[in-house]
């Protein structure tokens, strides 16, 4: 029999756990004492993980960032690129999760070990940003001088000569990549977790918790369709004169994979092909722009970071700052950096623009439920926001040689089709 899948695997273990939770609903008490505790573990787990994976996956992340500087010019641009349109789609995420208002009518109390950090201004957000000592950042877990640092260090380390930095980096890709192992592992405990954690939430809240995700998913499809259009389409309009009819069109191929896999690394050589051949691309842009995008452009996470952690708050009571929404803003913009390009890579990064405004981790395990469905659209949004800024950044350097306009043949047309096919069925 073929291995179930673990998304289905979590949808199960959601759908499971709001069923008991309707049965245990006028027992809460039970779902509280024999059941929370699975979620808890869950959660345990995860936050275990935190401060050593975004640490070490954001010090790799920042080196291959150091690249840049062997493109001069060309890399500046897709950085500056990269970091505006995603500080952008996690503004669009805050206000229309602001207007959505998902986590209304669902109302969770805080338990004891979280509660919304202290506020503070703006300025002092931006001036904490810095650790004075980097070791105690560490230690308290605070996440915006974890990446800072993480960012300096990497970033630092390419600017050796390669023998003395080699060590370094590849010594920390490797706490990366077990990191990883163990995040996979852990996340193979999600259906069990999502269960602890939402039979507990159903028991005392009813059924009436659904209605809020479905807001969480209304929310994020509708920011992603505006990040696309709002954003990506008018820059490539703007900079390369591509309607943005004919962009849609172009990037159909390289969108599908990405909504079909779940990872902007899988969609990789599609992106590659796509924008080569649709747009007339050159290869010396493709092949830098491209490849640093799919590692650290997420705009479509972001944008579903910033629904998700506004969600949460609203569904813990919990009222957040101006300089809170700021610290979210610079956290996912940041942190996507660091963001894996693989299924639910995201969903791990959300907990760490969750631990940076304090907010109930806890709140995880109702969006984790969901996750594939906001995954397949985010995903084809970061993809997006690559082939994007290889356009942007191709017509400004004049490296699009393909006549504007033209169609692809039909036979690079079919061969694309194969190619979607098959990076499909790897899913
Ligand atoms: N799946 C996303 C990607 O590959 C990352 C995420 O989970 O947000 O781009």
């Amino acid at each position: 029999m073929k291995k179930m899948k673990l998304t289905t695997k979590i949808f199960i273990g959601l759908a499971a756990g709001v069923a008991v939770g309707l049965l245990l609903q006028g027992a809460p008490d039970i779902a509280n004492t024999y059941i929370k505790p699975i979620g808890t573990l869950f959660i345990n787990l995860i936050k275990m993980l935190i401060v050593p994976l975004v640490f070490s996956s954001l010090i790799v992340g920042a080196a291959s960032i150091g690249d840049i500087k062997t493109l001069g010019r060309i890399g500046g641009k897709t950085l500056s690129y990269y970091l505006l349109t995603t500080a952008f789609a996690v503004t669009i995420g805050l206000f229309l999760a602001t207007i959505f208002m998902p986590g209304a009518g669902l109302t969770i109390p805080v338990s004891g070990t979280s509660k919304a950090v202290a506020s503070v201004s703006l300025v002092d957000t931006f001036l904490n940003i810095i650790p004075q000592n980097p070791l105690k950042g560490l230690v308290e877990g605070n996440m915006l001088q974890i990446i800072a640092f993480a960012l300096f260090l990497g970033m630092g380390a390419t600017s050796l000569p390669e023998n003395k930095a080699q060590p370094f980096i590849s010594f920390f890709e490797s706490v990366a990549e077990i990191m990883y192992k163990i995040t996979g592992f852990i996340m193979s405990l999600a259906p069990y977790g999502v269960f602890g954690l939402i039979v507990p939430v159903v028991a005392s809240n009813g059924a009436a918790v659904l209605i809020p995700l479905i807001k969480v998913i209304g929310a994020v499809y509708v920011g992603c369709i505006i990040q696309m259009a709002l954003v990506y389409a008018v820059t490539v309009k703007g900079f390369a004169g591509i309607s943005p009819l004919r962009f849609m069109k172009g990037i159909l191929p390289a969108a599908a994979t990405a909504f079909s896999t779940s990872s902007s690394s899988g969609t990789l050589p599609v992106s590659i092909r796509t924008i080569k051949e649709n747009f007339g691309v050159s290869d010396k842009i493709a092949s830098f722009v491209l490849p640093l995008g799919a590692t650290i452009n997420m705009g479509g996470t972001s944008l579903y970071q910033g629904v998700c952690a506004l969600f949460i708050a609203q569904v813990y009571g919990i009222d957040l700052t101006f300089a809170q929404m700021g610290t979210i803003i610079l956290t996912a913009t940041l942190g996507a950096i660091g963001t894996a390009g693989v299924p639910g890579g995201g969903l791990i990064m959300l907990s760490i623009v969750l631990t940076s405004v304090g907010l109930p981790l806890e709140g995880l395990t109702l969006i984790a439920g969901i996750d594939r469905i906001l995954d397949m659209a985010r995903t084809s949004i970061n993809v997006i926001g690559d082939l994007a800024a290889s356009i942007v950044v191709g017509a400004s350097e004049k490296e699009i040689q393909y006549p504007q306009g033209q169609e692809q043949t039909s036979e690079q047309g079919r061969e694309q089709e194969r190619e979607v096919e098959s990076a499909t069925s790897l899913s």
